[in-house]
Protein backbone atom coordinates (compact mmCIF):
# COMPACT_ATOMS: atom_id res chain seq x y z
CA UNK A 1 0.00 0.00 0.00
CA UNK A 2 1.16 3.43 -0.48
CA UNK A 3 0.56 6.59 0.01
CA UNK A 4 -2.97 9.21 -0.74
CA UNK A 5 -2.06 12.53 -1.28
CA UNK A 6 -5.61 14.68 -1.63
CA UNK A 7 -5.71 17.18 -4.38
CA UNK A 8 -8.24 20.07 -3.40
CA UNK A 9 -8.03 21.68 -6.57
CA UNK A 10 -9.91 18.90 -8.15
CA UNK A 11 -12.73 18.31 -5.42
CA UNK A 12 -15.52 20.68 -4.14
CA UNK A 13 -18.47 19.90 -1.73
CA UNK A 14 -21.73 21.65 -1.76
CA UNK A 15 -24.07 20.47 1.05
CA UNK A 16 -27.76 21.10 -0.45
CA UNK A 17 -29.86 20.96 2.48
CA UNK A 18 -29.94 16.88 3.31
CA UNK A 19 -27.80 16.05 0.54
CA UNK A 20 -23.53 15.97 -0.08
CA UNK A 21 -22.63 16.48 -3.68
CA UNK A 22 -19.09 16.18 -4.97
CA UNK A 23 -18.41 18.65 -7.41
CA UNK A 24 -15.43 17.25 -9.98
CA UNK A 25 -13.70 20.05 -10.69
CA UNK A 26 -11.59 19.02 -14.13
CA UNK A 27 -15.05 17.83 -15.90
CA UNK A 28 -17.56 19.80 -13.82
CA UNK A 29 -19.28 16.53 -13.03
CA UNK A 30 -21.38 16.39 -10.27
CA UNK A 31 -21.39 13.06 -7.83
CA UNK A 32 -24.32 12.58 -4.84
CA UNK A 33 -21.96 11.07 -2.08
CA UNK A 34 -23.22 9.13 0.79
CA UNK A 35 -21.92 9.46 4.66
CA UNK A 36 -19.35 6.64 4.27
CA UNK A 37 -17.82 8.63 0.94
CA UNK A 38 -18.55 11.91 2.96
CA UNK A 39 -16.31 10.14 5.90
CA UNK A 40 -13.63 9.16 3.97
CA UNK A 41 -13.23 12.80 1.56
CA UNK A 42 -13.11 14.38 4.53
CA UNK A 43 -10.58 12.52 6.43
CA UNK A 44 -8.23 12.46 3.24
CA UNK A 45 -9.28 16.28 3.19
CA UNK A 46 -7.92 16.53 6.87
CA UNK A 47 -4.62 14.57 6.35
CA UNK A 48 -3.53 16.00 3.17
CA UNK A 49 -1.09 12.79 2.94
CA UNK A 50 -1.56 9.86 4.41
CA UNK A 51 -0.73 6.78 4.48
CA UNK A 52 -3.29 3.72 2.47
CA UNK A 53 -2.96 1.59 5.53
CA UNK A 54 -3.94 4.62 7.94
CA UNK A 55 -7.08 5.06 5.80
CA UNK A 56 -8.00 1.73 5.87
CA UNK A 57 -7.52 1.59 9.92
CA UNK A 58 -9.61 4.90 10.02
CA UNK A 59 -12.18 3.11 8.57
CA UNK A 60 -11.72 -0.55 10.25
CA UNK A 61 -15.23 -1.02 11.03
CA UNK A 62 -15.75 -0.91 7.53
CA UNK A 63 -15.86 -3.37 4.94
CA UNK A 64 -11.86 -3.13 3.55
CA UNK A 65 -12.67 -3.73 -0.01
CA UNK A 66 -15.53 -1.20 0.01
CA UNK A 67 -12.96 1.17 1.24
CA UNK A 68 -10.96 0.19 -1.48
CA UNK A 69 -13.23 0.75 -4.11
CA UNK A 70 -14.26 4.22 -2.99
CA UNK A 71 -10.51 4.91 -2.79
CA UNK A 72 -10.04 3.77 -6.65
CA UNK A 73 -13.02 5.81 -7.38
CA UNK A 74 -11.09 9.02 -5.94
CA UNK A 75 -7.66 7.66 -7.77
CA UNK A 76 -9.80 7.63 -10.84
CA UNK A 77 -11.02 10.99 -10.99
CA UNK A 78 -7.70 12.45 -9.17
CA UNK A 79 -8.99 13.59 -6.82
CA UNK A 80 -5.78 11.79 -4.28
CA UNK A 81 -3.07 10.66 -6.28
CA UNK A 82 0.24 8.45 -5.28
CA UNK A 83 1.65 12.19 -4.96
CA UNK A 84 2.43 12.90 -8.09
CA UNK A 85 0.89 16.39 -9.94
CA UNK A 86 -2.75 15.59 -11.05
CA UNK A 87 -2.49 15.15 -15.49
CA UNK A 88 -2.97 18.78 -16.98
CA UNK A 89 -6.57 18.90 -17.39
CA UNK A 90 -5.68 19.89 -21.47
CA UNK A 91 -2.75 21.04 -23.10
CA UNK A 92 -1.56 24.04 -23.21
CA UNK A 93 -4.25 25.99 -26.10
CA UNK A 94 -2.77 26.34 -29.75
CA UNK A 95 -5.18 27.93 -32.03
CA UNK A 96 -4.25 27.29 -35.39
CA UNK A 97 -7.73 27.73 -37.13
CA UNK A 98 -10.85 29.61 -36.16
CA UNK A 99 -13.82 27.85 -36.54
CA UNK A 100 -16.09 30.83 -36.85
CA UNK A 101 -19.88 30.29 -36.49
CA UNK A 102 -20.58 33.80 -35.64
CA UNK A 103 -20.11 37.07 -37.36
CA UNK A 104 -21.41 40.51 -35.54
CA UNK A 105 -22.28 43.37 -37.40
CA UNK A 106 -22.04 46.71 -36.24
CA UNK A 107 -24.52 47.60 -38.81
CA UNK A 108 -24.99 51.44 -36.80
CA UNK A 109 -22.89 53.34 -34.48
CA UNK A 110 -25.91 56.02 -33.94
CA UNK A 111 -28.98 55.00 -31.70
CA UNK A 112 -31.80 56.95 -31.27
CA UNK A 113 -32.01 56.65 -27.28
CA UNK A 114 -29.40 57.98 -25.18
CA UNK A 115 -29.01 55.69 -22.24
CA UNK A 116 -26.86 57.31 -19.56
CA UNK A 117 -24.76 54.21 -19.02
CA UNK A 118 -24.13 52.85 -22.68
CA UNK A 119 -20.59 51.38 -22.53
CA UNK A 120 -20.86 51.53 -26.44
CA UNK A 121 -17.17 53.63 -26.91
CA UNK A 122 -18.37 54.19 -30.72
CA UNK A 123 -22.09 55.28 -29.88
CA UNK A 124 -22.98 58.07 -32.14
CA UNK A 125 -26.43 60.63 -32.21
CA UNK A 126 -28.63 59.30 -34.77
CA UNK A 127 -27.70 61.70 -37.14
CA UNK A 128 -24.02 61.21 -36.80
CA UNK A 129 -24.44 57.46 -36.52
CA UNK A 130 -21.96 55.92 -38.98
CA UNK A 131 -23.45 53.24 -40.86
CA UNK A 132 -22.37 49.86 -42.31
CA UNK A 133 -21.95 49.54 -45.84
CA UNK A 134 -23.62 46.22 -47.59
CA UNK A 135 -20.30 45.67 -49.50
CA UNK A 136 -18.72 45.61 -45.95
CA UNK A 137 -21.07 42.84 -44.68
CA UNK A 138 -20.76 40.78 -47.84
CA UNK A 139 -17.38 40.20 -46.98
CA UNK A 140 -17.46 39.73 -43.74
CA UNK A 141 -19.99 36.41 -44.56
CA UNK A 142 -17.05 35.53 -47.28
CA UNK A 143 -14.84 35.88 -44.04
CA UNK A 144 -17.24 33.46 -42.21
CA UNK A 145 -17.26 31.26 -45.08
CA UNK A 146 -13.43 31.27 -45.83
CA UNK A 147 -12.36 30.90 -42.20
CA UNK A 148 -14.82 28.17 -41.41
CA UNK A 149 -16.48 26.53 -44.50
CA UNK A 150 -17.42 22.81 -43.26
CA UNK A 151 -20.23 23.98 -40.44
CA UNK A 152 -23.87 23.26 -40.43
CA UNK A 153 -25.01 26.09 -38.84
CA UNK A 154 -23.66 29.97 -39.38
CA UNK A 155 -25.23 33.16 -37.24
CA UNK A 156 -25.59 36.84 -38.43
CA UNK A 157 -25.70 39.45 -35.23
CA UNK A 158 -27.08 42.59 -36.05
CA UNK A 159 -25.56 44.60 -33.46
CA UNK A 160 -25.47 48.56 -32.60
CA UNK A 161 -26.30 51.55 -31.78
CA UNK A 162 -29.53 50.39 -32.38
CA UNK A 163 -28.94 47.94 -35.22
CA UNK A 164 -33.23 48.48 -36.57
CA UNK A 165 -31.81 52.51 -37.74
CA UNK A 166 -30.10 50.42 -40.50
CA UNK A 167 -32.73 48.42 -40.91
CA UNK A 168 -32.11 48.61 -44.84
CA UNK A 169 -28.60 47.15 -45.00
CA UNK A 170 -30.56 44.14 -42.43
CA UNK A 171 -32.54 43.37 -45.06
CA UNK A 172 -30.31 43.63 -48.00
CA UNK A 173 -28.01 40.89 -45.88
CA UNK A 174 -30.97 38.74 -45.52
CA UNK A 175 -31.94 38.98 -48.79
CA UNK A 176 -28.15 37.83 -49.73
CA UNK A 177 -27.23 35.22 -46.97
CA UNK A 178 -30.76 33.14 -47.25
CA UNK A 179 -29.86 31.68 -50.65
CA UNK A 180 -25.93 31.63 -50.37
CA UNK A 181 -26.43 29.81 -47.38
CA UNK A 182 -29.14 27.63 -48.90
CA UNK A 183 -27.36 26.79 -52.41
CA UNK A 184 -24.64 25.54 -49.41
CA UNK A 185 -26.70 23.54 -48.21
CA UNK A 186 -26.02 25.17 -44.55
CA UNK A 187 -28.41 26.71 -42.15
CA UNK A 188 -28.08 30.57 -41.54
CA UNK A 189 -29.88 32.18 -38.50
CA UNK A 190 -30.32 35.55 -37.85
CA UNK A 191 -30.24 37.41 -33.95
CA UNK A 192 -30.73 41.02 -32.90
CA UNK A 193 -30.64 43.02 -29.89
CA UNK A 194 -33.01 45.88 -29.96
CA UNK A 195 -34.27 48.95 -27.96
CA UNK A 196 -37.77 48.18 -29.43
CA UNK A 197 -38.48 51.85 -30.42
CA UNK A 198 -38.65 51.71 -33.95
CA UNK A 199 -40.16 48.51 -33.92
CA UNK A 200 -43.82 48.72 -36.21
CA UNK A 201 -46.13 45.63 -36.65
CA UNK A 202 -44.70 45.60 -40.83
CA UNK A 203 -40.54 45.33 -39.13
CA UNK A 204 -41.82 42.71 -36.91
CA UNK A 205 -44.06 40.30 -39.31
CA UNK A 206 -40.75 40.83 -41.44
CA UNK A 207 -38.19 39.74 -38.44
CA UNK A 208 -40.43 36.78 -37.54
CA UNK A 209 -40.78 35.63 -41.03
CA UNK A 210 -37.18 35.04 -40.93
CA UNK A 211 -37.33 33.73 -37.72
CA UNK A 212 -35.28 36.15 -35.90
CA UNK A 213 -33.69 35.45 -32.02
CA UNK A 214 -34.71 39.21 -30.51
CA UNK A 215 -33.78 40.12 -27.39
CA UNK A 216 -35.09 43.42 -26.25
CA UNK A 217 -32.86 45.53 -24.10
CA UNK A 218 -35.37 46.83 -20.92
CA UNK A 219 -34.68 47.54 -17.38
CA UNK A 220 -37.49 46.58 -16.04
CA UNK A 221 -41.01 48.67 -14.52
CA UNK A 222 -41.11 52.25 -15.53
CA UNK A 223 -38.74 53.81 -12.45
CA UNK A 224 -36.22 51.74 -12.90
CA UNK A 225 -36.03 51.73 -16.99
CA UNK A 226 -36.35 55.04 -16.60
CA UNK A 227 -33.94 55.78 -14.35
CA UNK A 228 -31.19 55.31 -17.23
CA UNK A 229 -33.06 54.11 -20.47
CA UNK A 230 -33.36 57.82 -21.90
CA UNK A 231 -34.40 59.33 -25.19
CA UNK A 232 -31.69 62.09 -26.88
CA UNK A 233 -33.56 64.61 -25.13
CA UNK A 234 -33.22 62.98 -21.90
CA UNK A 235 -37.20 61.70 -21.02
CA UNK A 236 -37.30 58.13 -19.95
CA UNK A 237 -38.24 56.02 -22.85
CA UNK A 238 -40.63 53.39 -20.52
CA UNK A 239 -44.36 54.15 -22.25
CA UNK A 240 -42.56 53.99 -25.59
CA UNK A 241 -40.44 50.74 -25.43
CA UNK A 242 -43.32 49.04 -22.93
CA UNK A 243 -45.62 49.57 -25.86
CA UNK A 244 -43.44 48.13 -28.66
CA UNK A 245 -42.77 45.62 -26.39
CA UNK A 246 -46.31 44.39 -26.12
CA UNK A 247 -46.92 44.93 -29.73
CA UNK A 248 -44.12 42.32 -30.76
CA UNK A 249 -44.45 39.82 -28.15
CA UNK A 250 -48.20 39.77 -29.59
CA UNK A 251 -47.43 39.12 -32.78
CA UNK A 252 -43.98 37.27 -32.79
CA UNK A 253 -44.50 33.04 -33.03
CA UNK A 254 -41.26 31.68 -34.87
CA UNK A 255 -39.21 32.22 -31.48
CA UNK A 256 -39.31 33.15 -27.71
CA UNK A 257 -38.27 36.64 -27.63
CA UNK A 258 -35.52 37.61 -23.86
CA UNK A 259 -35.25 40.77 -22.01
CA UNK A 260 -32.01 42.30 -21.43
CA UNK A 261 -31.21 44.26 -18.08
CA UNK A 262 -28.27 45.98 -17.29
CA UNK A 263 -28.27 46.72 -13.61
CA UNK A 264 -25.86 49.43 -12.50
CA UNK A 265 -25.89 51.52 -9.42
CA UNK A 266 -28.82 51.53 -7.07
CA UNK A 267 -30.63 48.98 -9.28
CA UNK A 268 -30.59 46.27 -7.56
CA UNK A 269 -34.44 45.07 -7.27
CA UNK A 270 -34.44 41.89 -9.24
CA UNK A 271 -37.40 39.57 -8.28
CA UNK A 272 -39.29 43.18 -9.02
CA UNK A 273 -37.47 43.43 -12.28
CA UNK A 274 -37.71 39.65 -13.48
CA UNK A 275 -41.83 39.57 -12.40
CA UNK A 276 -42.82 42.60 -14.23
CA UNK A 277 -40.47 41.90 -17.69
CA UNK A 278 -42.07 38.07 -17.51
CA UNK A 279 -45.52 38.85 -15.93
CA UNK A 280 -46.43 42.03 -17.10
CA UNK A 281 -44.82 42.39 -20.03
CA UNK A 282 -44.92 38.82 -21.39
CA UNK A 283 -41.30 38.36 -21.99
CA UNK A 284 -40.49 34.22 -22.57
CA UNK A 285 -36.87 35.39 -20.55
CA UNK A 286 -35.05 37.46 -18.75
CA UNK A 287 -31.37 37.84 -17.87
CA UNK A 288 -29.76 40.24 -16.12
CA UNK A 289 -25.73 42.05 -17.18
CA UNK A 290 -24.16 43.30 -13.60
CA UNK A 291 -22.47 46.47 -14.93
CA UNK A 292 -19.33 46.46 -12.72
CA UNK A 293 -16.55 47.72 -14.96
CA UNK A 294 -18.22 50.29 -16.70
CA UNK A 295 -15.68 53.37 -18.30
CA UNK A 296 -18.21 55.44 -16.30
CA UNK A 297 -17.50 54.89 -13.07
CA UNK A 298 -20.61 56.21 -11.17
CA UNK A 299 -22.93 53.58 -12.72
CA UNK A 300 -21.12 50.44 -11.73
CA UNK A 301 -22.52 48.67 -8.94
CA UNK A 302 -20.87 49.04 -6.13
CA UNK A 303 -19.68 46.38 -3.37
CA UNK A 304 -22.41 45.94 -1.53
CA UNK A 305 -25.19 46.64 -4.35
CA UNK A 306 -23.41 44.08 -5.99
CA UNK A 307 -23.78 41.51 -3.28
CA UNK A 308 -27.55 42.82 -3.43
CA UNK A 309 -27.83 41.45 -6.83
CA UNK A 310 -25.95 38.41 -6.18
CA UNK A 311 -28.68 37.86 -3.05
CA UNK A 312 -31.44 38.71 -5.29
CA UNK A 313 -29.91 36.24 -8.25
CA UNK A 314 -30.46 33.49 -5.65
CA UNK A 315 -33.74 34.42 -4.72
CA UNK A 316 -34.91 34.29 -8.06
CA UNK A 317 -33.04 31.23 -8.53
CA UNK A 318 -34.31 29.85 -5.32
CA UNK A 319 -37.94 30.64 -7.56
CA UNK A 320 -36.86 28.75 -10.71
CA UNK A 321 -36.10 25.64 -8.29
CA UNK A 322 -38.94 25.49 -6.95
CA UNK A 323 -41.51 26.49 -10.09
CA UNK A 324 -38.97 23.87 -12.11
CA UNK A 325 -39.88 21.13 -10.03
CA UNK A 326 -43.79 21.84 -10.06
CA UNK A 327 -43.19 21.50 -13.99
CA UNK A 328 -43.44 25.55 -14.54
CA UNK A 329 -40.30 27.61 -16.26
CA UNK A 330 -40.03 31.37 -15.23
CA UNK A 331 -37.37 32.42 -17.96
CA UNK A 332 -34.06 33.45 -15.67
CA UNK A 333 -31.80 33.53 -18.78
CA UNK A 334 -28.23 33.95 -16.26
CA UNK A 335 -30.12 30.35 -14.31
CA UNK A 336 -31.11 28.34 -17.44
CA UNK A 337 -27.38 29.08 -18.61
CA UNK A 338 -25.78 27.59 -15.99
CA UNK A 339 -28.18 24.71 -15.66
CA UNK A 340 -26.97 24.28 -19.55
CA UNK A 341 -23.55 24.11 -18.46
CA UNK A 342 -24.06 22.09 -15.95
CA UNK A 343 -26.04 19.80 -17.88
CA UNK A 344 -23.97 19.29 -20.93
CA UNK A 345 -21.04 18.75 -18.57
CA UNK A 346 -18.94 21.89 -20.16
CA UNK A 347 -15.43 22.10 -19.27
CA UNK A 348 -14.83 25.18 -20.74
CA UNK A 349 -11.07 26.21 -21.84
CA UNK A 350 -12.14 29.95 -22.75
CA UNK A 351 -14.95 31.92 -20.99
CA UNK A 352 -16.75 32.40 -23.97
CA UNK A 353 -16.38 31.94 -28.11
CA UNK A 354 -14.68 35.75 -28.69
CA UNK A 355 -12.06 35.78 -31.08
CA UNK A 356 -12.29 32.05 -31.85
CA UNK A 357 -16.26 31.02 -32.94
CA UNK A 358 -17.42 34.65 -33.05
CA UNK A 359 -15.88 37.47 -34.40
CA UNK A 360 -17.47 41.69 -34.45
CA UNK A 361 -17.04 43.63 -37.69
CA UNK A 362 -17.17 47.67 -36.78
CA UNK A 363 -19.01 50.04 -39.71
CA UNK A 364 -15.75 49.73 -41.56
CA UNK A 365 -14.47 46.00 -41.82
CA UNK A 366 -12.26 45.32 -39.14
CA UNK A 367 -12.09 42.84 -36.76
CA UNK A 368 -12.39 42.55 -32.94
CA UNK A 369 -12.63 40.25 -30.22
CA UNK A 370 -16.56 40.71 -29.78
CA UNK A 371 -19.49 43.12 -30.04
CA UNK A 372 -18.28 44.63 -26.94
CA UNK A 373 -14.83 46.24 -28.12
CA UNK A 374 -15.47 47.94 -31.35
CA UNK A 375 -14.70 51.40 -31.29
CA UNK A 376 -12.69 50.84 -28.16
CA UNK A 377 -8.51 50.81 -28.19
CA UNK A 378 -8.24 47.24 -27.53
CA UNK A 379 -6.24 45.88 -30.32
CA UNK A 380 -7.97 44.69 -33.41
CA UNK A 381 -7.58 41.50 -35.93
CA UNK A 382 -7.43 42.42 -39.10
CA UNK A 383 -10.20 43.77 -41.72
CA UNK A 384 -12.88 41.90 -43.96
CA UNK A 385 -10.56 43.62 -46.92
CA UNK A 386 -6.98 42.29 -45.90
CA UNK A 387 -8.52 39.01 -43.66
CA UNK A 388 -8.31 38.43 -40.27
CA UNK A 389 -4.44 38.79 -38.39
CA UNK A 390 -4.21 35.04 -37.22
CA UNK A 391 -0.39 35.38 -35.39
CA UNK A 392 -2.01 38.40 -32.84
CA UNK A 393 -5.03 37.14 -32.76
CA UNK A 394 -4.12 33.45 -31.30
CA UNK A 395 -1.49 34.66 -29.11
CA UNK A 396 -4.00 36.99 -27.54
CA UNK A 397 -6.44 33.94 -27.12
CA UNK A 398 -3.48 31.39 -26.00
CA UNK A 399 -1.92 33.97 -23.30
CA UNK A 400 -5.41 34.37 -21.99
CA UNK A 401 -5.99 30.91 -21.59
CA UNK A 402 -2.57 29.99 -19.91
CA UNK A 403 -3.40 29.73 -16.24
CA UNK A 404 -0.41 29.36 -15.02
CA UNK A 405 0.44 31.68 -11.98
CA UNK A 406 -3.00 32.32 -12.33
CA UNK A 407 -5.33 32.01 -9.12
CA UNK A 408 -7.42 30.16 -12.29
CA UNK A 409 -5.10 27.60 -12.02
CA UNK A 410 -6.49 26.25 -8.81
CA UNK A 411 -9.44 27.96 -9.14
CA UNK A 412 -13.12 25.25 -8.15
CA UNK A 413 -14.64 26.99 -10.81
CA UNK A 414 -11.55 27.76 -13.57
CA UNK A 415 -13.51 25.14 -16.08
CA UNK A 416 -17.16 27.37 -16.03
CA UNK A 417 -15.56 30.96 -15.43
CA UNK A 418 -12.24 30.21 -17.59
CA UNK A 419 -10.91 33.67 -16.43
CA UNK A 420 -14.06 36.06 -16.88
CA UNK A 421 -15.15 38.32 -19.64
CA UNK A 422 -12.23 40.08 -21.90
CA UNK A 423 -14.26 43.21 -21.89
CA UNK A 424 -15.04 43.08 -17.85
CA UNK A 425 -10.91 42.77 -17.94
CA UNK A 426 -10.62 45.16 -20.15
CA UNK A 427 -12.31 47.80 -18.77
CA UNK A 428 -11.62 47.07 -14.94
CA UNK A 429 -7.76 46.45 -15.26
CA UNK A 430 -7.17 48.17 -18.63
CA UNK A 431 -5.65 44.34 -19.77
CA UNK A 432 -7.86 41.66 -21.30
CA UNK A 433 -5.16 39.51 -20.31
CA UNK A 434 -5.97 39.52 -16.60
CA UNK A 435 -8.80 37.50 -15.18
CA UNK A 436 -11.74 39.24 -13.60
CA UNK A 437 -10.49 39.22 -10.35
CA UNK A 438 -12.71 41.61 -9.08
CA UNK A 439 -15.49 39.16 -7.93
CA UNK A 440 -14.07 36.08 -8.01
CA UNK A 441 -15.93 35.45 -4.82
CA UNK A 442 -19.32 36.50 -5.78
CA UNK A 443 -19.49 34.12 -8.94
CA UNK A 444 -17.69 31.40 -7.07
CA UNK A 445 -20.64 31.43 -4.53
CA UNK A 446 -23.23 32.02 -7.45
CA UNK A 447 -22.35 28.81 -9.00
CA UNK A 448 -22.00 26.88 -5.93
CA UNK A 449 -25.39 28.12 -5.52
CA UNK A 450 -26.47 27.07 -9.29
CA UNK A 451 -24.42 23.36 -8.13
CA UNK A 452 -27.52 23.18 -5.59
CA UNK A 453 -29.95 24.03 -7.55
CA UNK A 454 -28.85 21.96 -10.55
CA UNK A 455 -28.45 19.02 -7.90
CA UNK A 456 -32.03 19.36 -6.68
CA UNK A 457 -33.52 19.39 -10.32
CA UNK A 458 -31.70 16.36 -11.51
CA UNK A 459 -33.31 13.99 -9.08
CA UNK A 460 -36.46 16.10 -8.64
CA UNK A 461 -37.44 16.94 -11.95
CA UNK A 462 -35.56 15.41 -14.54
CA UNK A 463 -37.94 15.69 -17.34
CA UNK A 464 -36.87 19.74 -17.26
CA UNK A 465 -33.73 19.49 -19.02
CA UNK A 466 -35.51 18.07 -21.87
CA UNK A 467 -38.74 20.67 -21.90
CA UNK A 468 -37.10 23.99 -20.72
CA UNK A 469 -32.87 23.43 -21.52
CA UNK A 470 -33.52 21.58 -24.34
CA UNK A 471 -35.17 23.56 -26.81
CA UNK A 472 -33.41 26.77 -25.76
CA UNK A 473 -29.98 24.90 -27.05
CA UNK A 474 -31.82 24.30 -30.39
CA UNK A 475 -32.82 28.22 -29.95
CA UNK A 476 -29.04 28.05 -30.30
CA UNK A 477 -29.13 30.76 -26.87
S1 LIG B 1 -11.42 34.69 -12.71
FE1 LIG B 1 -11.62 34.21 -10.55
S2 LIG B 1 -13.49 32.97 -10.40
FE2 LIG B 1 -12.86 32.97 -12.54
S3 LIG B 1 -11.61 31.13 -12.80
FE3 LIG B 1 -10.22 32.83 -12.35
S4 LIG B 1 -9.93 32.80 -10.15
FE4 LIG B 1 -11.76 31.57 -10.61
S1 LIG C 1 -15.58 38.96 -24.25
FE1 LIG C 1 -17.20 39.29 -22.75
S2 LIG C 1 -18.73 40.57 -23.78
FE2 LIG C 1 -17.39 39.68 -25.35
S3 LIG C 1 -18.45 37.82 -25.99
FE3 LIG C 1 -17.00 37.24 -24.38
S4 LIG C 1 -18.18 37.31 -22.47
FE4 LIG C 1 -19.35 38.43 -24.03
Amino acid sequence: MGYLVFQPQNAHRVRVEERDLLFHVPTTSLFEIDETDGAVLGFLAEKGRIAEADVAARFAGHDPADIARRLKGLRDLEIVTDGRAPSPERPPIRIENFPLSTIVLNVNTGCNLSCTYCYKEDLDTPSAGRKMALDTAIRSIDLLLKESPDREKYNIVFFGGEPISNLRLIRDVVEHAEPRFAALGREVNFTLTTNATLLTPEIVDWLDAHRFGLTVSMDGPKALHDLNRKTIGGKGSYEAVATKARMLLSRYRSRPVGARVTLTAGVTAIHEIWDHLKNDIGFAEVGFSPVTSGTMTAFNLNGDELLEVFEGMKALGRLYRDEAIAGRNIGFSNMHQLMQDLYEGRSKALPCGAGVGMLAVDHEGTLNLCHRFTGSEMETYGNVETGLKRKELSAFIEARADRTDKGCATCRIRNLCSGGCYHESYAHFSDPLKPTYHYCDLMRDWIDFGIGVYGDLITRAPQFFHTAIAPRRAHGK
